[in-house]
């Protein structure tokens, strides 16, 4: 009969985390990290997930780490079972399969010989997936019928190889490798004695289908040499086959306009990961630096201003909003007071640029002006031809920001109420490492998308005696922004054509798509 164990709703999850991509953790999987209450995870897993967890959750690192002490097989199996004896959801997150080379089968052994609870999440093994990133495939009805998956790097305390060279050389099919790149030379040595073909083609991927994916090409004769020379370490696959050539028509990953480039991304943490989920998309290593968080006003007589606003909402003839944030602490504010989408009367909407008319019609309401340009001086030019003589008009921002507009309508001839509806703070923590990453690595490219967000870029670097790399690019949204960069001695090296998050984007693939790759500092190993 089983032991019970002490709770009886302790459950520990294997579960997959696929080769690296986040995107490649399965719906089941990323349901229960979830609602982990532990998380236990390894080197290969991609640290991003872990945002997937709840804050709450404890998080622990069992991977290898230079110069760490490493936790032995047998202390993670006893950490599995503890935390779970505990009566806690444990997730045991593990790159790729759990049960390809993961030593999945001994923690599950290890939790069913305790009495626990455990299930297993298949995830993408790095051995299928992980190539299919480099535009290979591991079978094709012309050349590879069969697949082979091995490890070169077998359990130290055997004396001897148990690797069968010469099935491995005369099988038919493709051949995987996991592990072992340091004996990659023995090994393909090994593999020609026992007469596998000089010329198959082989090609070796590390850190396959993140932004840091390499990939090098040569045959069985010639790979552990170029592998030598380009440094090329752990963790890596190697390919033996035919079907390595068909990376040169397939290789779809690598070819992203944005491949391999460092992105850090400044934006208020709620946007950043919108613009950094774009970029990823198109193949950069984008990551956050918070800068700034955006919360209500809070002096007293900003706040009555706002509610005073939001009573005679009906009253006013335009309603101008200038950003997303604008709009958002608007409408919650007017929701809160009134219970009828009516209160806002007849008012016209007026809006900077589509991201923040996006945003007007997310809370169901038209937008009936965007100016040509997404700026203050485009949308003044538009309300000088209709003419807002004696109109009132309510300017929903940012406190602190421009007076410009409110006092050109004034001279127009409107009645402007300008009242602040939300305030933006400099961040100074630095949850998600971002800072640190940027401390370490810098980046190839900065972007900003605001006054504020370069304003508190400066004051994080000058604070934190961070150097801001030469080589690195800043991006600005567009002229206001800019020429609060110019007034803070930064160097703009690229304005976006269209002052918005999709122009700012075609302005950085512009700029960097054939631009040279750049030094990689510490980018070897930085987990
Ligand atoms: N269970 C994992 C494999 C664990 S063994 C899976 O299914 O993918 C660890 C080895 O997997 C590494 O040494 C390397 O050979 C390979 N590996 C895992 N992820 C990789 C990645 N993103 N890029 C290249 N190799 C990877």
């Amino acid at each position: 009969m089983k032991k019970q164990s002490q709770s009886k709703n302790g459950i520990c999850y294997l579960i997959g985390a696929g080769p690296g991509d986040p995107g490649l953790l399965t719906v089941r999987g990323a349901k229960l990290l979830h609602d982990a209450e532990i998380v236990i995870y390894d080197y290969l897993c991609n640290p991003i997930l872990l945002q997937q967890a709840p804050a709450t959750a404890e998080k622990i690192y069992v991977g290898k780490a230079a110069g760490k002490h490493t936790l032995s097989q047998e202390e993670i199996n006893q950490l599995l079972v503890k935390s779970t004896q505990d009566g806690k959801l444990v997730v045991r997150l593990k790159g790729g399969d759990p049960f390809l080379f993961g030593r999945g089968g001994e923690e599950a052994e290890a939790l069913e010989d305790a009495g626990l609870k455990f299930e297993i999440v298949p995830g993408i093994t790095s051995a299928i997936g992980g190539l299919a990133y480099a535009g290979i495939p591991v079978t094709h009805r012309a050349s590879n019928a069969m697949l082979t998956i091995f490890t070169g790097h077998e359990d130290p305390a055997k004396k001897e190889s148990k690797l069968d060279y010469d099935a491995l050389a005369t099988t038919p099919g493709t051949k995987v490798m996991l592990m072992g790149m340091e004996r990659l030379e023995k090994i393909c040595e090994e593999l020609l004695a026992a007469g596998m073909e000089k010329k198959t083609p082989v090609a070796l991927v590390r850190w396959a289908s993140t932004p840091r994916q390499e990939t090098l090409t040569g045959t069985l004769v010639t790979i552990a040499k170029l592998a030598q020379e380009k440094n090329f370490k752990a963790p890596a696959l190697a390919v033996f086959g035919e079907v390595v050539s068909l990376r040169e028509k397939l290789n779809w990953f690598e070819t992203k306009p944005l491949f391999r480039k460092r992105i850090a991304v400044t934006r208020t943490r709620e946007k950043a990961s919108e613009l950094v989920k774009t970029l990823r998309d198109l193949g950069a290593d984008a990551y956050e630096l918070p800068t700034i968080r955006i919360k209500p006003v809070t002096e007293k007589k900003d706040r009555e201003a706002f509610v005073e606003a939001l009573a005679q909402a009906h009253h006013y003839d335009w309603i101008v909003f200038t950003s997303p944030n604008g709009v958002a602490h608007f409408f919650e504010a007017f929701y809160k007071l009134h219970r009828d989408a009516r209160e806002l009367g007849n008012a016209k909407i007026a809006a900077i640029g589509p991201g923040t008319a996006q945003k007007i019609e997310e809370y169901r309401f038209g937008v009936d002006l965007i100016p040509p340009q997404f700026v203050a001086e485009s949308l003044l030019k538009e309300f000088k031809k209709l003419g807002v003589e004696n109109l009132k008009i309510l300017l929903p921002r940012a406190s602190g920001s421009r007076e410009m507009l409110a006092v050109e309508l004034e001279n127009f001839g409107a009645i402007v109420d300008d009242v602040p509806v939300y305030e933006t703070v400099g961040v100074t923590d630095d949850v998600a490492g971002g800072w640190k990453r940027f401390a370490e690595e810098g980046a190839d490219l900065v972007t900003f998308t605001s006054g504020s967000t370069a304003q508190h870029f400066k004051n994080y670097l000058e604070k934190n005696s961070v150097v801001l790399p030469l080589t690195t690019t800043l991006a600005s949204i567009g002229p206001v922004t800019s020429s609060v960069m110019k007034e803070l001695g930064m160097k703009i090296g690229l304005e976006a054509k269209q002052h918005d998050i999709p122009g700012l984007v075609a302005a950085i693939v512009d700029h960097l798509e054939n631009s040279p790759q750049r030094s990689r500092k510490n980018f070897e190993d930085r987990r």
